[in-house]
């Protein structure tokens, strides 16, 4: 069965609308792109979309409750609530560093999620 999307791609500020047609696995058509670039964008956004995630963690004992947090690599879309129910249930201690890894293997998505920022003990 062929499957219909409409894609903006965001590569550049353009912003085509990108016509792309799947059998849910494969691409069987593509139109509306100005250049070579949205193939690969949409191609990817049709089959397998992602997108980095950015959120916050609980600080025990710190100078903030929060530390802001985020995926070393894209998280498939259809695993982003997973992910971010695996996020809201952790809890950190203070002091946390930039860059510190917060969870391993999130939801089993093989990424793990690491601290942006810094946030003293109190
Ligand atoms: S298809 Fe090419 S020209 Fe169009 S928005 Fe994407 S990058 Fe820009």
């Amino acid at each position: 069965m062929t499957e219909e999307k409409e894609i903006t791609c965001i590569v550049c500020p353009i912003g085509c609308k990108i016509l792309v047609k799947t059998d849910g696995k494969h691409i069987k058509n593509l139109d509306g792109n100005k250049c070579k670039r949205g193939i690969d964008y949409a191609e990817h956004e049709a089959l397998d979309p992602r997108r980095m995630l950015t959120t916050s963690v609980f600080v025990d004992g710190g100078e903030w409750p929060l530390v802001s947090v985020k995926s070393t690599k894209p998280v498939p879309k259809e695993k982003i609530f997973n992910v971010l129910k695996e996020i809201r249930k952790t809890k950190v201690n203070a002091p946390v560093k930039s860059g510190q890894r917060i969870l391993n293997n999130v939801a089993n998505t093989d990424i793990n999620i690491v601290a942006t920022k810094i946030v003293k003990k109190l």
